[in-house]
């Protein structure tokens, strides 16, 4: 017979429950799970076993009743790392199943470094969290990594000129061979999106879009619960969606792509003709300031975003749109441009989704590479 959908995943049910709700007694998590007690005592006693979740004595209140036993996860049953390698670093980040985050390291590296600088940073990046997080790299549960561009379903990197450095690496293979732990790779945008969906500002909300406005621009789609790589592991590349066939020249060959128009080197460069050696710092603060140009710029680019994003609305109709990387520093002002375009490029059922900013900020990536981690070894059977 087939076990059944409950049978398959009641350990990844169980270990989200004591994740999300501490300890519960078998009873309870019978309940909330909704199968037999029967059925919970086999699969507690196989997650006790492999040292994953513990029995706790709960004393009973004012010396009535027996004491209570509880499951809860065990100290130290296991942490994943997390690895963001960004335009100008390599960041990671330790957490452990009980979601307390236990070290954060960074290397900065300059901007457009090499691939094998980026790839040697990491390992000593893992080595050393390993140390942080008091615990060797073999009982580490795994690492999830995020590259800074169009990756495969597979782990190897999409041949394009987008990021030379980058294209057509076998990343999985090359961490796989050096550890011996589960690796995982994914795009570094959507990663954030999990991220902010397991500790951020998307907690509990289904369908959603993640749009991150850095140097590059990014995001990810996750409609249902499910974060959607699509068929090469291209979807959420929202950055590259065209609005203006005639528009300048892309990186990725294209004209008139989100990220010629809302990318912060393209921002920087509409604001040079006044203010020279205008940095990013500068132009938030003058965007602050009512600057009239940077206050322009702006504004042009909060309806570039709109009209992008509006596309999507009317494709998802999410509940929430979070608003990730450094110009989302811009804040409420520009959000609030945002949304009144939408205003008249959306259906009315479409236009209106809640809009915030990550609440992650530089850690988003990382933090998504270790749910990541956690998703897939819960759901080991
Ligand atoms: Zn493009």
């Amino acid at each position: 017979m087939q076990p059944s959908y409950r049978s398959r995943n009641i350990r990844h049910e169980i270990i989200t429950l004591l994740q999300q709700s501490g300890p519960l007694s078998r009873a309870d998590l019978a309940r909330r799970i909704g199968i037999a007690r029967s059925t919970i005592t086999g699969a507690v006693g196989a997650l006790i076993d492999e040292g994953l979740v513990e029995e706790m004595e709960t004393v009973p209140v004012a010396g009535r009743g027996r004491p209570a036993t509880t499951i809860a996860l065990a100290q130290g049953a296991g942490a994943a790392v997390g690895i963001d390698f960004g335009f100008r670093h390599v960041r990671g980040v330790v957490a452990d199943l009980q979601h307390n985050i236990l070290a954060i390291e960074e290397r900065e590296l300059g901007a457009d470094y090499e691939f094998d600088a980026g790839i040697e940073a990491a390992f000593d990046i893992i080595d050393r969290l390993s140390q942080r997080a008091n615990m060797s790299t073999e009982r580490l549960l795994g690492v999830g990594i995020g590259l800074p561009c169009p990756t495969s379903n597979e782990g190897v990197t999409t041949r394009s000129a987008m990021i030379p450095k980058w294209s057509g690496r076998n990343v999985l293979q090359l961490f796989s061979e050096r550890l011996p732990m589960p690796f995982v790779v994914e795009n570094e945008s959507r990663l954030a999106a999990r991220g902010e969906s397991v500790w951020g500002a998307a907690k509990g909300v289904e369908n959603f879009i993640y749009l991150k406005l850095h140097s590059g621009v990014g995001g990810a789609v996750v409609a249902g619960g499910h974060f959607i790589s699509g068929q090469n592991g291209g979807a959420g590349e929202l950055g590259h969606i065209s609005l203006d066939p005639q528009g300048p020249i892309c990186r990725c060959g294209n004209r008139g792509c989100l990220e010629v128009y809302a990318g912060i080197p393209a921002v920087l460069a509409q604001a040079r003709p006044v203010h020279a050696d205008i940095t990013l710092a500068r132009l938030m603060t003058l965007y602050g300031q009512g600057d009239p140009a940077v206050t322009r710029i702006m504004a042009d680019t909060a309806r570039r975003v709109a009209q992008a994003l509006s596309m999507l609305c009317n494709t998802l109709n999410p509940e929430l749109v979070l608003i990730g990387g450094s110009l989302a520093g811009a804040g409420e002002r520009f959000i609030g441009i945002v949304q009144d375009e939408m205003k008249t490029m959306a259906l009315e059922l479409n236009r209106a989704p809640r809009m915030e900013r990550g609440a992650l900020g530089r850690n988003a990536s990382a933090l998504g590479g270790v749910a990541r981690v956690f998703e897939l070894f819960a759901g080991r059977s």
